[in-house]
């Protein structure tokens, strides 16, 4: 077996959190109790928890120091001028508007420019870009590259398909297109990034048809370490002039910080065009609060202003993404097909190729996601027909995604190597008694999201319960 060096972590620890794992029968009751949804389980009664690395990032010494800065002024606070600047400096963009978080800069820009049956294309959307964008009667177009959906490796596999783009502009004309968008990373293809030949290539379609063209960067630093680490000519060039060179190609970015913002919450807008910039406040005034603050507190920009510099620091992305590498080749070692390469902020295990005797509507992610509570009192998350395979209101039908996976998130500067070990060790218990593992069948849903809600129950492979 191929011995793999865990990433050398580029802090140390000067605060700690005590966690506590359960005793078997105690994690029993609790997932019972949960009716078999991760969703419903006390964070207090989860070990280790990959759920999301949304807004779960540990704050730097630097940060809790800012923190204290905070200027809580109503209107032009000194921390405001703080995080204006960094934005400016890092994302090259005049306007800089600061929002809660990255769904509602989705809120306040789809409100603004999506007129009601025009088309936002996209890498991948996000669920909440998506469903921004369906709320303000525009329709989501998903153009991701052919590599995007092949098992093969490949380097850049959250590309944008450059040659369908140009299609689908010429075949609908150049009006009927709100805006098109960069996810980077393409969180939805599992934060594979974006290279900056193809963030060229759809700048220059966008210029060439006057379409405006933005940025939904919530995991922006990542895919800069890729672009240096993978792309031909970039090795040299450092983070900051990687971001520079990304952002002087777009008309603006979305950013939900809860990500490469380092922040536990936070967001923005920034752009150029002053007109738009206008609009969107006014309207912001209204819906989350007045431009120098944007539904956060001054303190909130502090830490944001440090997070987003933090974030780029070479020796950090380098620990991150050797450390998202590590936890994925120790899972494959352990016995679990993964989606390959491992991309910025998770790993994801193919759920429907390592356990084959349950079927797609029994929810083989559901299953594994389970088993590791059960097994070690790990939160990971299903990511396959219990998420998306509900009813599309459009056509009436059950949707298929086209894998049954199971994510397991990196919380950034959270977890160490031996935790990460640690979960590689209850995922080969797991490949030991794999077999046994039960389907399981909802017993009650909600119309919309119902992952977050339902209930399930186990089921053999008749489908009765057991
Ligand atoms: C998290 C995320 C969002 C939404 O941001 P929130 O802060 O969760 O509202 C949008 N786009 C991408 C790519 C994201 O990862």
């Amino acid at each position: 077996m191929k011995r793999i060096n865990p990433p050398y972590e580029p802090h140390r620890i000067k605060s700690v959190e005590p966690i506590h794992l359960l005793s078997r029968e105690e994690r029993e009751k609790k997932i019972t109790a949960a009716n078999y949804n991760i969703f419903k389980l006390d964070a207090a009664d989860i070990y280790i928890d990959l759920l999301t690395d949304s807004g779960t990032t540990a704050m730097s010494a630097k940060q809790w120091a800012a923190l204290m800065l905070g200027d809580e002024s109503y209107a032009g606070a000194v921390s405001f001028r703080h995080f204006e600047a960094t934005v400016r400096d890092i994302f090259h963009k005049q306007f800089v508007i600061p929002c809660h978080q990255g769904r509602s800069a989705e809120n306040l820009m789809f409100s603004t420019v999506v007129k009601h049956g025009q088309y936002v294309l996209n890498n991948t959307h996000f669920d909440t870009t998506k469903g921004n964008t369906l709320h303000k009667g525009g329709i989501p177009v998903d153009l991701p590259c052919p590599e995007a959906a092949l098992d093969e490796p490949a380097p850049f596999k959250g590309n944008m398909d450059i040659v369908k783009l140009d299609d689908f502009i010429r075949e609908h004309g150049a009006d009927a297109i709100a805006m098109v968008m960069l996810t980077i990373t393409n969180n939805s293809v599992g934060g594979q990034p974006v290279s900056m030949e193809n963030i060229h290539a759809v700048s220059d379609i966008c210029r060439k048809y006057h379409i405006p063209f933005y940025f939904d960067c919530a995991r922006f630093a990542e895919n800069c370490y890729f672009v240096k680490r993978d792309e031909p000519g970039y090795h040299d060039k450092s983070i900051a002039e990687i971001a520079a060179e990304t952002f002087d190609a777009c008309d603006g970015v979305l950013m939900s910080a809860k990500k490469d913002g380092m922040a536990n919450i936070g967001g923005f807008i920034a752009l150029n065009d002053e007109d738009l910039y206008r609009r969107l406040t006014e309207l912001m005034i209204i819906v989350e609060g007045f431009p120098t603050y944007g539904g956060l507190a001054g303190r909130d920009l502090e830490v944001l202003a440090v997070g987003l510099h933090e974030a780029m620091n070479l020796d950090y992305l380098a620990y991150r993404i050797n450390q998202v590498a590590y936890f994925g080749e120790l899972i494959k070692q352990a016995g679990m097909p993964i989606v390959e390469p491992t991309g910025g902020h998770a790993v994801f295990i193919d759920a429907g190729a390592f356990l084959p005797h349950i079927p797609a509507e029994q929810f083989p992610g559901q299953s594994l996601a389970v088993e590791f509570y059960r097994e070690g009192g790990v939160r990971v998350v299903e990511i396959g027909s219990l998420m998306f395979g509900d009813i599309d209101p459009e056509t009436g039908k059950a949707q298929t995604p086209p894998k049954e996976l199971v994510r397991m998130a990196l919380p950034r500067r959270v977890y160490t190597n031996t935790h990460y070990n640690y979960v590689a060790e209850i995922a080969a218990k797991i490949v030991e008694h794999k077999k046994n593992l039960p389907g399981y069948k909802i017993t009650r849903q909600s119309p919309l999201l119902r992952h977050f809600t339902c209930d399930l129950k186990a089921v053999n492979p008749k489908g009765v319960t057991v």
